[in-house]
């Protein structure tokens, strides 16, 4: 009794109607693999009959009469599947004449595979790794995998009630579709809490989407920060119309080098033909073009093969920047915006964005500037709250390496779930609750 009471608890069968038999371990090859065998018994005293309702009252309405045994796959145990062979009742109603087999939880009714097995897979589908690893680790099939994945991530997508005060929006790159394959997903930007995944990032979806909130938490959105996608700023002015827009600073900041390091390629492809060497230096010194101006070394002399004698970074910086008067003047003006932005100096910001309409830049920079110019409110919000998309770059990151990790993804729906059960699925949230699904949804019908 108390051996076989140790084994059920071990292996997590809750259903105090099993009893496990007192005989030894089978053990058997099939397909290349060894499967161990446990014996077990399932039995109880129904309630009512299943077929026609009758309350068992005396006990005496419902019999039982003989068994059936079915073979469920239970576990894994040192790289070994666990099989359960389970007798179970057959009851017969007198009432009606029919008959039915007893039921536990342990196993959904027509179902071979334990929902012990079912639950790891969802913890197993939390980590980064394939679909097809998950199945070959717990010897299920990869449609096994597939369906827990579609029934453990329904429930967990967002219920259209709630919005956080603060958001965070970004979009990622997700399955080949229509929309040009860019999906979007947010989450709050204070406790990083991923709220849900949208299939098409377009404007029109968008807003189709945020409007099935209730007016109320809609208008309770107090910032959103987001990166300079002008399509947003329509989204957020129709959905969200109390709610301050926030341009991420590292998104500013990326845009400012991306222009700069452009034009550094421009001007190197000038000099190509005229100087080698100057080539070779624009070509192998992007870093150290890129890096802030005031952090600079001006102190530390050293020897650097590309040029002759002893040389800080300062120095070498002003060598690249006489190479060219246009190249300067970019170099300024983005080390001019950065460092304003970096003070949270808006101000200041605004002031060197006015003033460099005074003089010609190169066509890629002046769009850059005019971006900024349009999203003026937005950067000046940037200095004014420490909320950033720090988080959300984060969550982009993980959404990568499980595309990876499944060598890409062709179902939009499954890519979903598996980043909704990565965030939301917590170990209490999935308790029994979520597996016994079909209960639940028995009970909503009644
Ligand atoms: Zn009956």
């Amino acid at each position: 009794m108390t051996q076989t009471y140790c084994i059920k608890k071990m292996l997590g069968i809750e259903d105090p109607n099993i009893q496990l038999e007192e005989i030894p371990l089978e053990f058997k090859k099939s397909k290349e693999v060894n499967h161990m065998i446990l014996q077990g018994k399932l039995t109880y005293t129904p309630h009512y009959c299943e077929k026609c309702g009758v309350v068992n009252h005396s006990h005496q309405d419902i019999i039982k009469n003989g068994t059936k045994i079915s073979t469920i796959k239970l576990t894994h145990i040192n790289f070994q599947p666990l099989l359960l062979r389970l007798k179970k009742q057959r009851f017969l109603c007198k009432h009606c004449d029919q008959t039915f087999i007893a039921e536990t939880k342990l196993v959904e009714r027509h179902c071979f595979i334990s929902n012990i097995i079912k639950r790891t897979i969802a913890m197993e589908l939390r980590e980064i790794q394939s679909m097809k690893l998950v199945a070959q680790h717990l010897s299920v099939s990869n449609s096994t995998v597939i369906r827990v994945l579609e029934k453990v991530g329904e429930p967990l997508a967002s219920k259209y009630l709630y919005l956080p005060q603060h958001l965070s929006i970004d979009e990622f790159k997700s399955v080949k579709n229509v929309s040009g394959s860019m999906s979007f997903l947010f989450l709050d930007a204070q406790n990083h809490r991923l709220i849900d995944v949208v299939e098409d990032r377009r404007k029109v979806h968008l807003i189709d989407y945020f409007m099935r909130y209730p007016k109320d938490s809609r208008y309770s959105v107090k910032t959103v920060t987001m990166d300079m996608y002008s399509p947003y700023l329509e989204v957020v002015k129709n959905c969200f119309p109390k709610a301050e827009v926030i341009i991420d600073r590292f998104h500013i900041v990326q845009h400012l080098n991306r222009a700069l390091n452009t034009f550094r390629i421009r001007v190197m492809n000038e000099i190509r033909n005229k100087s080698a060497t100057d080539y070779r230096k624009l070509k192998k010194q992007w870093k150290l073009l890129l890096k802030n101006e005031w952090e600079l070394n001006f102190t530390d002399y050293k020897t650097d093969r590309l040029y002759d004698g002893l040389m800080t970074e300062k120095m070498m910086i002003d060598y690249l920047l006489s190479l060219n008067p246009r190249l300067r003047h970019v170099y300024k003006l983005v080390n001019d915006l950065r460092f304003a932005l970096h003070n949270h100096d808006f101000e200041q910001f605004n002031t060197t964005l006015e003033e460099s309409k005074k003089y010609a830049l190169p066509r890629k920079v002046r769009t850059t500037v005019q971006t900024l110019f349009k999203h003026q409110k937005g950067i000046r919000n940037a200095c004014l709250y420490t909320l950033s998309n720090g988080a959300i770059e984060g969550v982009n990151n993980k959404i990568k390496n499980i595309k990876r990790s499944g060598f890409g993804y062709r179902n939009y729906s499954h890519l979903r779930a598996r980043i909704l059960i990565s965030y939301r699925l917590t170990a209490s949230r999935f308790e029994p609750k979520a597996l016994h699904y079909q209960d639940e949804l028995a009970h909503q019908g009644e």
